[in-house]
Protein backbone atom coordinates (compact mmCIF):
# COMPACT_ATOMS: atom_id res chain seq x y z
CA UNK A 1 0.00 0.00 0.00
CA UNK A 2 1.35 3.44 -1.11
CA UNK A 3 0.30 6.07 1.64
CA UNK A 4 1.97 8.52 -0.34
CA UNK A 5 -0.59 8.42 -3.17
CA UNK A 6 -3.01 11.10 -3.53
CA UNK A 7 -6.62 10.23 -2.20
CA UNK A 8 -9.05 9.87 -5.28
CA UNK A 9 -11.49 11.56 -3.15
CA UNK A 10 -10.81 13.80 0.10
CA UNK A 11 -14.05 13.41 3.02
CA UNK A 12 -14.25 15.85 6.51
CA UNK A 13 -12.93 12.65 8.29
CA UNK A 14 -11.66 10.16 5.62
CA UNK A 15 -10.17 9.37 2.48
CA UNK A 16 -11.08 7.16 -0.75
CA UNK A 17 -8.25 5.81 -2.78
CA UNK A 18 -7.84 4.04 -5.93
CA UNK A 19 -6.17 0.72 -6.08
CA UNK A 20 -5.20 -1.61 -9.11
CA UNK A 21 -8.51 -3.27 -9.36
CA UNK A 22 -11.10 -0.65 -10.44
CA UNK A 23 -13.66 -2.33 -8.90
CA UNK A 24 -11.83 -1.89 -5.26
CA UNK A 25 -11.45 1.10 -3.34
CA UNK A 26 -9.14 2.04 0.02
CA UNK A 27 -11.10 3.59 2.72
CA UNK A 28 -8.51 5.07 4.93
CA UNK A 29 -9.89 6.49 8.17
CA UNK A 30 -8.55 10.10 9.76
CA UNK A 31 -8.87 11.34 13.20
CA UNK A 32 -10.15 14.27 11.77
CA UNK A 33 -13.75 15.23 13.46
CA UNK A 34 -16.57 17.84 11.99
CA UNK A 35 -19.78 18.78 13.50
CA UNK A 36 -22.08 21.42 12.05
CA UNK A 37 -21.25 20.56 8.27
CA UNK A 38 -17.63 20.90 9.36
CA UNK A 39 -18.30 24.86 11.21
CA UNK A 40 -16.08 22.99 13.71
CA UNK A 41 -13.32 21.23 12.98
CA UNK A 42 -10.48 19.33 14.93
CA UNK A 43 -8.97 16.14 15.42
CA UNK A 44 -9.60 13.56 17.98
CA UNK A 45 -6.78 11.19 18.88
CA UNK A 46 -7.22 7.59 17.85
CA UNK A 47 -11.25 7.95 16.19
CA UNK A 48 -10.19 6.99 12.98
CA UNK A 49 -8.89 3.75 14.45
CA UNK A 50 -11.84 3.16 16.22
CA UNK A 51 -13.95 4.18 13.31
CA UNK A 52 -12.49 1.95 10.73
CA UNK A 53 -12.44 -1.07 13.43
CA UNK A 54 -16.26 -0.63 14.09
CA UNK A 55 -17.61 0.40 10.93
CA UNK A 56 -16.08 -3.26 9.70
CA UNK A 57 -17.51 -4.99 12.50
CA UNK A 58 -20.77 -3.53 11.81
CA UNK A 59 -20.35 -4.20 8.23
CA UNK A 60 -19.32 -7.86 8.50
CA UNK A 61 -22.54 -8.77 11.21
CA UNK A 62 -25.30 -7.18 8.89
CA UNK A 63 -23.48 -8.76 5.82
CA UNK A 64 -23.23 -11.89 7.50
CA UNK A 65 -27.51 -11.35 8.21
CA UNK A 66 -27.87 -10.81 4.62
CA UNK A 67 -27.87 -7.06 4.17
CA UNK A 68 -25.44 -6.07 1.08
CA UNK A 69 -22.66 -4.17 2.06
CA UNK A 70 -19.53 -2.46 0.29
CA UNK A 71 -17.15 -4.21 3.03
CA UNK A 72 -14.28 -6.47 1.54
CA UNK A 73 -11.19 -6.73 3.82
CA UNK A 74 -9.98 -4.24 7.10
CA UNK A 75 -6.79 -3.99 5.59
CA UNK A 76 -5.17 -2.19 9.25
CA UNK A 77 -5.79 0.17 11.82
CA UNK A 78 -6.98 2.77 9.71
CA UNK A 79 -7.57 1.08 6.18
CA UNK A 80 -10.40 -1.32 4.81
CA UNK A 81 -10.64 -2.56 1.20
CA UNK A 82 -14.61 -1.81 0.27
CA UNK A 83 -16.78 -2.59 -3.24
CA UNK A 84 -16.71 0.65 -5.38
CA UNK A 85 -20.42 1.61 -5.21
CA UNK A 86 -22.15 4.40 -7.56
CA UNK A 87 -23.19 6.31 -4.66
CA UNK A 88 -26.89 7.73 -4.41
CA UNK A 89 -26.11 11.49 -3.12
CA UNK A 90 -28.95 10.99 -0.42
CA UNK A 91 -28.33 10.24 3.58
CA UNK A 92 -30.86 7.79 4.76
CA UNK A 93 -31.56 8.91 8.57
CA UNK A 94 -33.21 6.32 10.78
CA UNK A 95 -34.48 7.44 14.25
CA UNK A 96 -35.95 5.30 17.03
CA UNK A 97 -35.75 8.64 19.76
CA UNK A 98 -36.04 12.40 18.88
CA UNK A 99 -32.40 13.91 19.16
CA UNK A 100 -30.99 16.13 16.65
CA UNK A 101 -31.92 18.29 14.11
CA UNK A 102 -35.95 16.29 14.99
CA UNK A 103 -36.36 18.28 18.34
CA UNK A 104 -35.16 21.32 16.58
CA UNK A 105 -37.44 20.55 13.88
CA UNK A 106 -40.43 19.74 15.56
CA UNK A 107 -40.06 21.12 19.03
CA UNK A 108 -39.62 17.75 20.60
CA UNK A 109 -37.95 16.88 24.13
CA UNK A 110 -34.52 15.34 23.71
CA UNK A 111 -34.90 11.30 24.07
CA UNK A 112 -38.79 11.26 23.59
CA UNK A 113 -39.59 7.82 22.22
CA UNK A 114 -41.46 7.26 19.20
CA UNK A 115 -44.45 5.90 18.81
CA UNK A 116 -43.11 4.07 15.05
CA UNK A 117 -39.64 4.46 13.74
CA UNK A 118 -39.28 7.75 11.50
CA UNK A 119 -37.05 7.43 8.11
CA UNK A 120 -36.00 10.81 6.45
CA UNK A 121 -34.18 11.51 3.68
CA UNK A 122 -31.22 14.16 3.63
CA UNK A 123 -29.97 15.03 -0.29
CA UNK A 124 -25.91 15.30 0.03
CA UNK A 125 -24.64 19.02 -0.62
CA UNK A 126 -22.06 20.67 1.27
CA UNK A 127 -23.85 24.31 0.09
CA UNK A 128 -27.11 22.99 0.70
CA UNK A 129 -26.34 22.15 3.89
CA UNK A 130 -27.69 18.56 3.15
CA UNK A 131 -31.38 19.60 3.36
CA UNK A 132 -34.53 17.44 4.31
CA UNK A 133 -36.10 15.90 0.91
CA UNK A 134 -39.37 13.21 0.42
CA UNK A 135 -39.57 10.74 -2.24
CA UNK A 136 -41.11 13.16 -4.70
CA UNK A 137 -38.03 15.16 -4.65
CA UNK A 138 -35.89 12.29 -4.73
CA UNK A 139 -37.98 11.06 -7.69
CA UNK A 140 -38.15 13.89 -9.57
CA UNK A 141 -34.55 14.60 -9.58
CA UNK A 142 -33.66 11.28 -10.54
CA UNK A 143 -31.27 10.39 -7.44
CA UNK A 144 -32.94 7.27 -7.04
CA UNK A 145 -35.97 5.21 -8.26
CA UNK A 146 -39.37 4.42 -6.34
CA UNK A 147 -38.51 0.67 -6.91
CA UNK A 148 -34.85 1.67 -4.82
CA UNK A 149 -36.65 3.56 -2.19
CA UNK A 150 -39.02 0.44 -1.57
CA UNK A 151 -35.80 -1.60 -0.97
CA UNK A 152 -33.79 1.47 0.98
CA UNK A 153 -37.07 1.34 3.38
CA UNK A 154 -36.57 -2.49 4.13
CA UNK A 155 -33.14 -2.34 4.32
CA UNK A 156 -33.18 0.13 6.70
CA UNK A 157 -35.96 -1.03 8.90
CA UNK A 158 -33.56 -4.42 9.53
CA UNK A 159 -30.66 -2.76 9.90
CA UNK A 160 -32.11 -0.93 12.47
CA UNK A 161 -33.95 -3.64 13.62
CA UNK A 162 -30.56 -5.79 13.60
CA UNK A 163 -27.97 -3.04 14.95
CA UNK A 164 -30.65 -1.99 17.82
CA UNK A 165 -30.04 -5.48 18.90
CA UNK A 166 -26.79 -5.52 18.81
CA UNK A 167 -26.04 -2.44 20.81
CA UNK A 168 -28.44 -3.31 23.51
CA UNK A 169 -26.55 -6.36 24.68
CA UNK A 170 -23.64 -3.99 25.21
CA UNK A 171 -26.29 -1.63 26.76
CA UNK A 172 -26.24 0.75 24.30
CA UNK A 173 -29.00 2.78 23.07
CA UNK A 174 -29.54 3.33 19.29
CA UNK A 175 -30.64 6.91 19.36
CA UNK A 176 -31.12 7.04 15.78
CA UNK A 177 -28.19 6.84 12.41
CA UNK A 178 -27.67 7.58 9.31
CA UNK A 179 -27.07 5.36 6.52
CA UNK A 180 -25.72 5.64 2.73
CA UNK A 181 -26.84 3.66 -0.02
CA UNK A 182 -24.62 3.21 -3.95
CA UNK A 183 -25.00 0.88 -6.83
CA UNK A 184 -23.27 -2.15 -7.24
CA UNK A 185 -22.58 -2.62 -10.77
CA UNK A 186 -25.42 -5.07 -11.60
CA UNK A 187 -27.35 -2.22 -10.36
CA UNK A 188 -28.23 -4.15 -6.68
CA UNK A 189 -28.10 -1.27 -3.55
CA UNK A 190 -25.62 -2.03 -1.19
CA UNK A 191 -24.63 -0.21 2.17
CA UNK A 192 -21.99 2.31 1.65
CA UNK A 193 -19.58 4.83 3.85
CA UNK A 194 -19.33 4.36 7.33
CA UNK A 195 -21.55 3.17 10.18
CA UNK A 196 -19.69 4.39 13.28
CA UNK A 197 -20.27 6.69 16.47
CA UNK A 198 -19.27 9.50 13.56
CA UNK A 199 -23.09 8.77 11.90
CA UNK A 200 -25.35 6.98 14.68
CA UNK A 201 -25.98 8.75 18.02
CA UNK A 202 -25.32 5.79 20.77
CA UNK A 203 -26.34 6.77 24.39
CA UNK A 204 -25.31 4.09 27.76
CA UNK A 205 -28.29 2.85 28.33
CA UNK A 206 -27.33 3.04 32.48
CA UNK A 207 -26.05 6.50 32.71
CA UNK A 208 -27.48 8.13 29.87
CA UNK A 209 -24.15 9.46 28.68
CA UNK A 210 -23.69 10.17 25.21
CA UNK A 211 -21.03 7.86 23.32
CA UNK A 212 -21.14 9.71 19.79
CA UNK A 213 -20.02 12.42 17.93
CA UNK A 214 -22.23 14.74 19.61
CA UNK A 215 -19.67 14.85 22.72
CA UNK A 216 -16.98 16.37 20.42
CA UNK A 217 -18.61 19.82 20.35
CA UNK A 218 -17.84 19.54 24.46
CA UNK A 219 -14.27 18.43 24.37
CA UNK A 220 -11.57 16.19 22.50
CA UNK A 221 -10.80 14.34 25.04
CA UNK A 222 -14.38 13.35 26.22
CA UNK A 223 -14.99 12.27 22.18
CA UNK A 224 -11.93 10.33 22.55
CA UNK A 225 -13.06 8.58 25.84
CA UNK A 226 -16.33 8.01 24.27
CA UNK A 227 -15.40 6.33 20.69
CA UNK A 228 -13.03 4.26 22.76
CA UNK A 229 -15.66 2.83 24.72
CA UNK A 230 -17.47 2.41 22.38
CA UNK A 231 -14.94 -0.09 20.86
CA UNK A 232 -14.41 -1.78 24.23
CA UNK A 233 -18.02 -2.46 24.57
CA UNK A 234 -18.40 -3.94 21.02
CA UNK A 235 -15.10 -5.12 20.26
CA UNK A 236 -13.92 -5.95 23.28
CA UNK A 237 -10.64 -3.66 23.02
P1 LIG B 1 -29.50 14.87 12.76
O1 LIG B 1 -30.38 15.03 11.54
O2 LIG B 1 -30.28 14.78 14.03
O3 LIG B 1 -28.41 15.88 12.81
O4 LIG B 1 -28.73 13.47 12.57
C1 LIG B 1 -29.41 12.23 12.63
C2 LIG B 1 -28.40 11.08 12.62
O5 LIG B 1 -27.75 11.03 11.35
C3 LIG B 1 -27.31 11.24 13.66
O6 LIG B 1 -26.98 9.95 14.16
C4 LIG B 1 -26.12 11.80 12.89
O7 LIG B 1 -24.89 11.41 13.43
C5 LIG B 1 -26.34 11.24 11.49
N1 LIG B 1 -25.94 12.19 10.46
C6 LIG B 1 -26.70 13.17 9.89
N2 LIG B 1 -25.99 13.88 8.99
C7 LIG B 1 -24.75 13.36 8.98
C8 LIG B 1 -23.54 13.67 8.26
O8 LIG B 1 -23.45 14.58 7.42
N3 LIG B 1 -22.45 12.89 8.53
C9 LIG B 1 -22.49 11.86 9.43
N4 LIG B 1 -21.37 11.14 9.66
N5 LIG B 1 -23.60 11.55 10.13
C10 LIG B 1 -24.72 12.28 9.91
Amino acid sequence: MDSSSRPWKQGKTKDLFLTEDPQVLRLCFRDAASAYGGLIRGEVPGKGSVNNRVSDHLMRYLEAEGIPTQYLKELDERNTLVRRLDMLPLEVIVRNLAAGSLTERLGLKEGTRLGRVVLEFNYKSDELDDPLVNEYHITTMGWATAEELDIIDDVAMRVNGLLTALFDRVDIELVDFKLEFGRRPDGTLALGNEISPDSCRLWDKRTGEKLDKDVFTLSRDMARDAYLEVARRLLGD
